[in-house]
């Protein structure tokens, strides 16, 4: 069965051994993550969760040769900030299940610029797919690029944007 990503509109064929969950809405990040490390029993994850602070998780647990990997995000009222939390825990969920590609090849379909995230890390990968996202549904809004993976993402964007139409 194919795992699809709603916010980042990208379809793709996991692996056998590949496992993917969108909890969606979570009222409280710390509890979800919580629940889901003593399920796989791996409760130290629960330490490194600001309850506060954390908006969105995306989680990763091994079991033999199979990988698990859930997402869950809190419900924010701005649409547009919304959809780029998904988009966020989504790309992460992408990378660990598929990879770069995936976006890569959506960004050169939708907006047409050749990006290469490879060697980004994590984060700026994940506000890699937020920027699609946000640009699919209009313009970037301008409280993009507070965070700093936000603005690394979107200096990158810039550069590739521009030397696509050069
Ligand atoms: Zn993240």
């Amino acid at each position: 069965m194919k795992i699809y990503l709603p916010a980042l509109d990208i379809e793709f064929q996991p692996r056998k051994n590949h496992h993917y969950e969108d909890h969606g809405i979570v009222d409280n990040i710390a509890h979800f993550v919580e629940i889901l490390s003593f399920q796989y029993g791996a409760p130290e994850l629960t330490m490194n969760v600001n309850s506060s602070r954390t908006i969105g998780k995306c989680l990763t647990f091994w079991r033999g040769k199979k990988t698990f990997v859930h997402i869950g995000y809190k419900q924010i009222e701005n649409p547009k900030k919304y959809l780029a939390l998904r988009a966020h825990e989504e790309s992460h969920a992408l990378r660990r299940l598929r990879g770069c590609k995936p976006l890569e090849l959506a960004y050169w379909k939708e907006l047409g610029i050749p990006i290469s995230t490879v060697d980004l890390e994590g984060e700026t990968f994940a506000a890699m797919g937020e920027i699609l996202a946000l640009k699919r549904d209009g313009e970037i809004p301008p409280w993009f690029g507070a965070r700093p993976e936000e603005f690394r993402a979107l200096q990158l964007y810039d550069r590739f944007a521009r030397r696509a139409t050069q």
